[in-house]
């Protein structure tokens, strides 16, 4: 049994649909789970449809938006228009109009119930186009399997009761095909929760840790796992082979070719995980595995835009000490902050945080009594693996370094960002 993801822009559009059916087509024999994204942007349009985010008096408009986008894709894959796909995709769209009339109540709970039904949607248009391409499959409810606890948009997994689950789910499974959401799942309760944004590799880790899985691969519109993002570098270099920890690591950076979370359970069973292009899906791509280092070993480029420096220095003039450093930590953790970078002085201690000014302000309110503040916004993370001198220096290129780290594999740079 194989596990293959396919994200949003692998199913974006009537032509992508049919190539990721042609993937799946030469590869369904002996099982083949296909865990699937919303389709395009769909999860961000979603958001803004969110019970309270946008006045209720521009859902009309949105919702056609969201409408036009799916029945479009249909009819182009489904000339009979009395086809089946369209009464579930009616049926799934009264749904939705419902979650999204509902009072606002708590705005975690509301996301959850209403941006899952993107992956609903394209997983019915897939299963469905599937069949009528001679690619028989079943459709699979995830919410069904993969539970969480109650901790809406970022569902904590609980492994032994979606172990149990998966076992019943996939006991028929033997050599056929199940189509499923990546990204959703439910709670105890049966409430929909989500994973977290970009969170369907972590599905289809969940799912290959449960079922054993030969091997996992997730589709994408590169070649495999680059050096540097295409999009920031010219001279990308292709890794071949990752080892699980540096996998691990360069997500933990911000690469934003997996998911932080992704790697774990399918380390913890030795499976392999392809990373290949859906546009050219002979070429052999990458692969992460039980592997003692990178090959080609060079350097890795992770850059992070949009960062805030924030320094926060007591007013009483103590220390930096354990007792400071633990109500610090205690409003981010309680706040979600992640801290991309952090370093401490006597007299201050610096962190380096994604941009967002109403957790900003809502941190600087919890720390302004006790602490002075001082930050700098629109900052750039460099992140280099297997750096030398002459690399920083070339990345650097004069501009003013605000904050620097180094261990013997990593430097992280904080700079100002070019000027244009
Ligand atoms: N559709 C979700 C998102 O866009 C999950 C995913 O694509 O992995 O974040
Ligand atoms: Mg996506």
């Amino acid at each position: 049994m194989r596990v293959f993801k396919f994200g949003g822009a692998s199913v974006n559009s009537a032509a992508a649909v049919r190539n990721m059916t042609e993937i799946v087509r030469r590869s369904c024999d002996g099982g083949l789970l296909v865990v699937v994204s919303a389709m395009g942007k769909t999860t961000n349009r979603l958001e803004q449809l969110v019970p309270g985010v946008r006045p209720a008096k521009e859902h009309p408009r949105m919702m056609e938006e969201l409408r036009d986008y799916h029945d479009q894709m249909a009819h182009e894959l489904f000339p009979d228009p009395g086809h089946e796909v369209f009464a579930d995709l009616r049926q799934l769209f009264a749904q939705l109009e419902a979650a999204t009339r509902r009072e606002p109540s708590s705005y975690n709970y509301d996301y959850d119930q209403t941006v899952c039904f993107g992956e609903l949607l394209s997983t019915t248009i897939i299963s469905h186009f599937l069949r009528s391409a001679g690619v028989p499959n079943r459709w699979l409810d995830i919410r069904q399997v993969i539970r969480t606890d109650s901790n809406y948009r970022e569902g904590l997994v609980d492994f032994a009761a979606t172990q149990a689950a998966a076992n019943s789910a996939f006991a028929a499974l033997g050599d056929g095909t199940v189509v499923t959401q990546g990204f959703i799942a439910a709670a105890a309760d049966g409430c929909t929760t989500t994973l977290g944004r970009e969170g369907s590799d972590y599905s289809a880790s969940i799912l290959s840790f449960c079922l054993d899985a030969e091997s996992m691969t997730i589709w994408k519109d590169v070649p495999g796992f680059l050096n540097a993002d295409p999009k920031h570098f010219k001279d990308t270099v292709k890794i071949e082979q990752i080892p699980y920890n540096e996998a691990i690591e360069l997500a933990y950076y911000g690469a934003s070719v997996i998911h932080p979370k992704t790697v774990k359970p399918i380390q913890n069973k030795n499976i392999k995980l392809h990373i290949k292009s859906f546009l050219n899906p002979e070429a052999e791509g990458s692969v992460v595995g039980p592997f003692d280092t990178i090959r080609p070993l060079t350097p890795l480029y992770i850059l992070k835009n949009n960062q805030t420096l924030l320094s926060i220095l007591p007013k009483d003039f103590s220390f930096i000490a354990e007792n400071n450093l633990r109500e610090i930590f205690s409003l981010l953790a309680r706040l979600n902050i992640r801290v991309n970078l952090m370093q401490n002085s006597a007299l201050s201690f610096s962190i380096c945080i994604d941009d967002n000014a109403m957790l900003l302000e809502q941190l600087q309110q919890g720390l302004s009594a006790q602490f002075r503040l001082r930050y700098n916004r629109g900052l750039q993370l460099v992140t280099i693996r297997y750096y030398t001198q002459s690399i920083i220096d070339q990345i650097v290129d004069g501009r003013p370094i605000v904050l620097q780290q180094r261990s013997r594999a990593t430097a992280q740079l904080l700079v100002k960002p070019v000027e244009n």
